[in-house]
């Protein structure tokens, strides 16, 4: 077991904003992610609204957050967090490869697509059901696939691969889109993309090599890929042990960040907020870092 006063839990903005403010207070810490370093941001294909930063990217904004992260010495280490243990002075984070001990932690795991909503969903996933169009979206140059959802991030993806694949089926449960007005412009723009309204999909096909359909209307559609962006999770599982208060699926935290547990801190999407965004995000990361550093100098 590895001991540090603080484990920050998650990578994208929230994680490595309060991973900044941490090394620049001289603290002990590890910052943990399960996945690709920078979260949501590897996904960011526009960005308008970042201060400072009048047009720009996630993967951009990550490239600058790399370059500060490597500037101040601080590596992202790998370790998938499986759950968090209350301990008599403290809590032990155990990952898949390693487990800490810490006097606190801040949970900044963001959101994730919901997955298992649709029948076949988790049998292929990662055979076909991929849940991003930048890191996946080349295995289907040429093909056909679908997109299910109706949401920004749905659209968004979208858009992103009729530029890459032959067609795009926009399977959405409604009777119309529900998104950035400038967002569904642009879909509608696209010759290759069927917008399939008031419809679910009942199941995604396919055989031991992968997707080959999915089945809506009880008619098949032959895809090669299907990317779902329908309902939202959190990594709830993790704080099982713990059962911080929360307000649905999201944490409850007060103005310094902590949740009802000392030393358990959040920042991010993660959180009950009404603006989820990379500013507020930043925002949290920077608050949860500086109040888990008071905790911990307070313990000694
Ligand atoms: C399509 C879309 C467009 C958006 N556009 C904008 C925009 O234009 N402007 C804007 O400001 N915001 C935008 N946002 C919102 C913004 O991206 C998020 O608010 C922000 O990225 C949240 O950051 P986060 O650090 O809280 O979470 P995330 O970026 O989700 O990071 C969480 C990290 O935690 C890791 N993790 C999760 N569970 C574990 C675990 N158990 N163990 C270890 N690691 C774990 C994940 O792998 C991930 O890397 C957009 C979001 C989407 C989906």
């Amino acid at each position: 077991m590895k001991k540090t006063n603080i484990v920050i839990i998650g990578s994208g903005m929230a994680g490595m904003s309060a991973a900044i403010y941490l090394k620049r207070a001289n603290a002990d810490f590890v910052m943990l992610e399960g996945n690709m370093a920078g979260g949501t941001l590897n996904q960011l294909k526009s960005v308008e609204n970042y201060p400072a930063m009048p047009k720009t990217t996630g993967p951009e904004i990550l490239m600058a957050l790399m370059d500060q992260l490597r500037f101040n010495n601080i590596p992202v280490v790998y370790g998938n967090v499986q759950t968090i243990l209350k301990e008599e002075d403290g809590f032990e984070v155990v990952t898949d490869v390693e487990s800490y001990e810490t006097k606190a932690v801040i949970v900044a795991t963001g959101v994730a697509t919901s997955s298992n909503s649709i029948p076949g969903e988790e049998k292929f996933a990662g055979q076909g059901v991929s849940y991003c169009a930048t890191c996946d979206g080349n295995f289907f140059k040429g093909a056909d696939i679908a997109v299910v959802g109706n949401n920004n991030i749905a659209i968004e993806e979208a858009i992103y691969l009729a530029n890459i694949v032959n067609k795009v089926y926009f399977i959405c449960p409604d009777e119309s889109l529900l998104g950035d007005i400038k967002l569904i412009e642009k879909i509608n723009e696209y010759q290759n993309v069927e917008l399939v309204l008031n419809t679910q999909v009942q199941e995604i096909l396919g055989d031991d090599f992968g997707v080959t359909g999915i089945k809506v209307n009880e008619k098949v559609i032959n895809v090669m890929g299907v990317f779902p962006y329908v309902g939202k999770k959190t990594t709830s599982q993790i704080l099982n042990n713990l059962k911080p208060e929360k307000q649905g699926i999201f944490l409850k935290v007060n103005e310094d960040m902590q949740t009802n547990i000392p030393g358990l801190y959040a920042a991010g999407d993660v959180v009950a907020k009404k603006l989820k965004q990379l500013v507020t995000a930043a925002g949290d990361g920077a608050a949860a870092a500086t109040s888990a550093d008071n905790y911990v100098k307070l313990l000694k």
